[in-house]
């Protein structure tokens, strides 16, 4: 059983999580679900949703995983009637799924510093950009798309989207990563707006430095001691610490629930130890 931040209560609540069969979002649903919620935990990896969706059934709590890719509409049609069918219609999508790739990032935070052979920004493949750009912007419009209309059917409902430092000034290395949740958190206002008379609320964190599975490489060298990019996360962070992922569930919680979070749309919550505050001066 996890240690829950808020004492908040999502009973009979059909929470969608995408992305669910990963470190952050696997560990939201799992929240969710000990905070009553019936939750459909979404992901390309089926196995990861199969297990936790077993991990919370085992602790007796409602969670079923779906195998869906958040990028084919038809695929996210099928799982939505699944859904509607085990769980009922949609009050809460959390929309997890997301990431940076390798072919869309640049060895050198420089240019000036670019050596023989290493992928500079002129190396960058239009191919994984695009695959940067659509799993997260299309990768968070595709379900909203299919699940906010089951929100719109009873005139309530809330998203929460994932956003990130680098929607607020871009990290080196990763243009399109930074680029791609730039338009996140833009998007997230854009559906504050267009909902708002739909009784739908749509916010999102933007989580600061978590050491997690798609940055380990770019945070540990090999053997475990931390790289210069880690050093330079450290002083640029007023706490001097990483975030751990459970600190992200109390903004979660809170943006998520209807009567702490009323009159709150359109909002992207810094969960960083404070590096977005800090001109590093
Ligand atoms: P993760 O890689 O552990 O999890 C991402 C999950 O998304 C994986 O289980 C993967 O299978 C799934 N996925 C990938 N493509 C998919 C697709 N097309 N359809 C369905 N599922 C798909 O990553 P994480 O660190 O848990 O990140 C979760 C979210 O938080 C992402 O949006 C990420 O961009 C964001 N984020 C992470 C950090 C961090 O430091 N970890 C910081 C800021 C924002």
């Amino acid at each position: 059983m996890m240690n829950l931040p808020l004492n908040v209560d999502f009973t009979g609540k059909v929470v969608v999580v995408t992305g669910a069969g990963g470190v952050l979002c696997g560990e939201m649903a799992k929240a969710f679900a000990q905070a009553g919620a019936k939750v459909a935990a979404l992901d390309l990896n089926e196995d990861a949703v199969k297990k936790l969706a077993d991990e919370c059934k085992a602790e007796g709590y409602v969670c079923e995983g779906y195998k869906a890719n958040v990028l084919e509409p038809e695929a996210l049609e099928a799982v939505h009637a699944q859904v509607l069918q085990d769980l009922g219609p949609c009050d809460i999508l959390i929309n997890g799924a997301g990431g940076n790739n390798p072919r869309a990032t640049t060895d050198n935070e420089y240019q000036h510093e670019a050596k023989e052979g290493q992928k500079t920004f002129f190396d960058l493949e239009p191919n994984g950009v695009d695959f940067v750009f659509k799993l997260n912007f299309q990768g968070t419009l595709l379900p909203t798309q299919v699940f906010a209309k089951d929100m719109v059917d009873k005139q309530h409902g809330c998203i929460l989207n994932i956003s990130s430092m680098n929607a607020y000034i871009p990290l080196t290395k990763i243009p399109a990563y930074s680029g791609a949740k730039a338009a996140i958190s833009n998007f997230t206002q854009w559906l504050a707006t267009h909902f708002a008379g739909s009784g739908i609320r749509c916010n999102a964190i933007a989580p600061g430095f978590l050491v997690s599975n798609q940055n380990r490489k770019l945070l540990f060298n090999e053997d475990g001691t931390p790289t210069p990019r880690t050093a330079k996360i450290l002083a640029g962070t007023p706490m001097n610490r990483f975030v751990e992922s459970d600190e992200l569930l109390g903004g979660v919680f809170f943006l998520c629930d209807d009567k702490a979070a009323s009159a709150i749309t359109g909002v992207v919550l810094p969960i960083d130890a404070g590096f977005a505050a800090y001109s590093g001066v």
